[in-house]
């Protein structure tokens, strides 16, 4: 059968009555609830949303209201992680999502705007590096000095709002690896592929050429296909689940049949999606096989690293630094212990815990462009716990987390640098690389 022809299971697009059951309503997510936190309302709590899920699946219409509570969860799935009936929440508002989105009309231009990016922009190198070609440039004329100076973003709305939050373009972008492998330092212990993500390879060049230098530094040979595609993980939590679908074959066509001894990605939110592929296509009879081994092999980069015995060659590191746990590593993966490890591994740092570091930084995929006042609100709060620490890095793993938090440091910070993890470690073997030259 052709990829194009294989059904979309549609029908399942829906919270199942069997999930929504698990929830007893005992509350003891709540607290755990960023949204509930910072509003105190039952509606825009786990258990009330679960509650008004309940309500459509018994036959009510779609509401506003409805519309309203379920577009302001986070999807951090910090609620997850406290409810002890294991109820999936995650699962059961991405199918909320699919299920709005069959089912209700967005106005004109939203579906407009929804198509380009989601259907067109994502999932196409080519247009990724050409919007990424034009981003630089808005910056290196000026004119990006120009309009956010001129007072103009406040008219725009939201459009205002992520133009403020939009990361520079870096270059060359990291498409320019696709195709390539890069050979281990020393003997090769482990072919490893990476996904270099969609925005992220404009975005967080650098990062990703970090990523590589590390796992070159741990006797990875590193691979980048150069047919993988974005991992569907904007697409899943907006409710686009037949897209989603797509791109899933697409990465495990890539990817599943390379040979490779893991497949790796440094972006949390991304990781988090591409090892539920398996979930994703289980109905399709080509794919359930395939997308289960490609969740065998999926690590995120932290918990690859922190199962090996590192490469002890760091330089001195004294730093002290924070950490924010990116929601789809610590409640989406359940990788807490990896990035702490690993800060442990360098020499010279010191860690220091922040109070409430698992609770949502207000990043969320692009939750803080759509939902601006709610996002900063909760940075406001995160800001106060990583200034409490007094560190003067703060890391992450997730690049939205990176964005969000380097926003922080900007409004309410004390100058700190925001990095991932990975970075930490690049910079260590770095400096002892220098070291050795010298
Ligand atoms: S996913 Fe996050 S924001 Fe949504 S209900 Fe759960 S804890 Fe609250
Ligand atoms: S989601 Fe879990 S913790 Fe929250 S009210 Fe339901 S059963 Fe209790």
């Amino acid at each position: 059968m052709a990829t194009s022809e294989l059904p979309l299971y549609r029908d399942l697009d829906k919270p199942l009555q069997r999930d929504l059951d698990r929830c007893v309503h005992c509350g003891l997510c709540l607290n755990s609830c960023p949204t509930y936190r910072e509003l105190g309302i039952e509606m825009d709590s786990p258990r009330g949303r679960i509650y008004q899920m309940n309500i459509v699946a018994g036959g009510a219409p779609i509401t506003p209201s409805y519309l309203e509570h379920i577009d302001l969860c986070l999807a951090c799935r910090g609620c997850e992680t406290a409810c002890p009936s294991g109820v999936q929440y995650g699962k059961l508002v991405e199918a909320a999502r699919a299920e709005i989105e069959n089912k209700v009309q967005r106005p004109f231009f939203t579906r407009l705007i929804r198509g380009a990016i989601f259907g067109k922009l994502l999932p196409s190198p080519g247009l990724l590096k050409f919007a990424g070609r034009l981003l630089h440039l808005y910056e290196k004329s000026g004119m990006a000095k120009l309009v956010r100076t001129s007072g103009i973003l406040k008219l725009m709305g939201s459009l205002g709002e992520a133009e403020k939050l939009a990361p520079p373009a870096e270059f060359p972008s990291f498409f320019e690896s696709y195709g390539k492998v890069f050979p281990a330092e020393g003997a090769r212990k482990f072919k490893v592929a990476f996904l270099g993500g969609c925005i992220a390879n404009i975005s967080f060049a650098r990062l990703n050429d970090a990523t590589v230098r590390v796992l070159q530094k741990n006797g990875c040979e590193v691979h980048i296909p150069k047919e993988q595609t974005c991992c569907g993980a904007l697409h899943l939590h907006a409710g686009i689940r037949t897209d989603a679908r797509r791109l899933a074959r697409r990465n495990i066509d890539a990817l599943v049949d390379g040979g490779y001894d893991a497949i790796l990605t440094n972006a949390a939110g991304c990781g988090s999606t591409l090892k539920e592929y398996d979930e994703l296509l289980h109905e399709e009879t080509a794919y359930a096989a395939r997308a289960r081994k490609f969740v065998s092999l999926m690590k995120d980069v932290n918990e690859f690293l922190a199962g090996l015995d590192l490469n002890p060659h760091m330089g001195e590191m004294k730093i002290a630094v924070t950490y924010q746990d990116s929601c789809h590593l610590a409640h989406g993966q359940k990788v807490r212990s990896a990035p702490r490890k690993l800060f442990r591994s360098v020499p010279g740092l010191e860690f220091r815990e922040m109070p409430l570091s698992d609770l949502c930084c207000g990043s969320a995929g692009i939750y803080n462009v759509v939902h601006n006042d709610m996002a900063m609100a909760l940075l406001d709060k995160k800001m106060e716990n990583v200034n409490s620490t007094g560190a003067e890095v703060i890391c992450s793993a997730n690049p939205g987390c990176l964005l969000q938090l380097r926003a922080g440091v900007k409004f309410h910070g004390n100058g700190q640098r925001v990095m991932h993890v990975i970075e930490v470690l690049d910079e260590a073997y770095r400096s002892a690389d220098s070291k050795s030259l010298n």
